[in-house]
């Protein structure tokens, strides 16, 4: 890792929402990605353009980066020739650098990226025959101490910006080649458009799409509301990423007072990483219960802006041996959510060890009883299929692993996964 320094972190349970600005650059230039269209523009005018052309050319800008997912100003056909090395030198259009990429034997891809300030982070793809999901970091590191969870032995480093979160989004697209090829519509309506290419609109993707995207990652999205709330509004823009609120889900591990906020100003399907069902087992697995306690946070579900039978709540239950997956916690499960008339659906997710965990996952049997008995209480509680155990994809589990490697290894890996 590189020497940025640490952020404070303000406690165990209780951190404070700590934002950071955008990473500064080495070479002065600034990333639009991540910018909201309004402040391309503003960037535009500072640089010295005037108000028309601030205007026109970062509509044009905002529509090459986002829907045509273009990574140089070279690229953007419909901008004056002359124009873009002025914007080149300027600015850029980032990704997060990649370390290392790896394809599982069942179609699930992990990235391993870095910041440019250094700092590891980790995504994931998770294609099914009818969707494709990728699974966004919204932090390098995590302040809270789920002890199942190995993002959890690591300090929070820093939250990662707007351009890094939906950076991750653009480069799942140029990974799986699904940026629009062709003539954009949009090109036409400039009449100084000095170039144009002719190719069909098409789509194009290696046979699995990115329909979903899950904010479940490393970090707590709810402590970096800001940077999370503006990054998914370039997602979910009609003129940007475009893809709809209900095929995007965020996560929480309970963050009672942001619950609200999520549900108005982000307006995505909301998850719960519930993981036990009384006050002692949560307080030791999921720390913040002893913040904000179970019947706060069912509270808190019951009155989540937009949750409704259609638009129900996941509730994430990871299954560890002896720990919380008896029947008595099975029912007490149905019964709470019940008690809160909560539009509810169950995750089981087997727990997948990490070196050095102290928990072990249920056997099968165990979990086919527990989801049973939720079943029986008119719940659907699928279990998650683990996937991509052999790219070690789990929560935190490839950043270690990487990070055992020298860099020499890591860059001729990175060399080859690009190439
Ligand atoms: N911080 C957020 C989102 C990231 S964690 C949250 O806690 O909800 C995403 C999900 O992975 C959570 O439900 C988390 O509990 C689960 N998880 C973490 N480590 C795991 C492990 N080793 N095995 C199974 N699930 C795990
Ligand atoms: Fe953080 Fe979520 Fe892991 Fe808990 S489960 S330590 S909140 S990433």
């Amino acid at each position: 890792m590189a020497d940025t320094p640490l952020m404070p972190i303000a406690g165990h349970s209780d951190p404070v929402t700590t934002a950071r600005d955008i990473t500064p650059r080495a070479d002065g230039r600034v990333d639009l990605i991540g910018l909201p269209p309004a402040d391309i523009r503003t960037i535009l005018e500072e640089a010295g353009l005037d108000a028309k052309q601030a205007k026109l050319r970062s509509k044009q800008i905002y529509h090459w980066l986002y829907h045509r997912g273009v990574t140089s100003f070279a690229e953007m056909t419909d901008i004056a020739k002359t124009m873009r090395p002025w914007l080149e030198e300027r600015f850029i259009l980032g990704r997060p650098n990649v370390v290392e990429a790896q394809v599982s034997s069942d179609g699930t891809r992990k990235w391993l990226l870095q910041t440019d300030d250094g700092h590891d982070f980790e995504m994931v793809f998770i294609p099914d025959e009818t969707r494709g999901t990728l699974c966004v970091s919204s932090q390098v590191g995590c302040t809270l101490n789920c002890t199942f969870c190995h993002t959890g032995t690591m300090r929070l480093v820093r939250n990662l910006t707007p351009g890094e979160i939906v950076g991750q989004v653009m480069l799942a697209r140029d990974a799986l080649g699904e940026w629009p090829k062709g003539k954009m519509d949009f090109a036409e309506t400039y009449a100084n458009a000095d170039d144009g290419e002719e190719s069909e609109t098409e789509y194009r993707a290696d046979g699995r799409l990115l329909t979903n995207i899950v904010m479940m990652g490393m970090g707590e999205p709810l402590y970096n509301f800001d940077n999370v709330r503006d990054a998914l509004s370039l997602v979910m823009d009609g003129e940007g990423l475009a893809l709809s609120k209900r095929r995007i889900t965020l996560s929480t591990s309970g963050v009672v007072p942001m619950m609200e906020r999520c549900g108005e100003e982000i307006g995505v399907n909301l998850a719960v990483s519930l993981h036990a069902v009384t006050k002692d087992i949560r307080d030791e697995i999921v720390p913040i219960n002893r913040k904000y306690g179970l019947e706060e946070l069912l509270q808190a579900c019951a009155d989540y802006p937009g949750a409704s039978n259609a638009r129900r709540i996941t509730f994430e239950y990871v299954m560890l041996k002896d720990k919380n997956d008896s029947d008595a916690h099975a029912h007490e499960l149905v019964r709470l959510l019940k008690e809160y008339k909560l539009p509810a659906k169950v995750n089981l997710i087997p727990f997948n060890p990490w070196p050095g965990s102290v928990y072990e996952c249920s056997t099968p049997e165990r979990i086919k009883a527990f989801s049973d008995i939720i079943f029986e209480g008119g719940i659907s509680a699928p279990v998650r299929t683990p996937r991509g155990r052999d790219i070690d994809a789990a929560c935190g589990q490839l950043k270690t692993a990487a990070q055992k490697k020298s860099r020499a290894e890591r860059d001729r890996e990175a060399a080859e996964a690009s190439s």
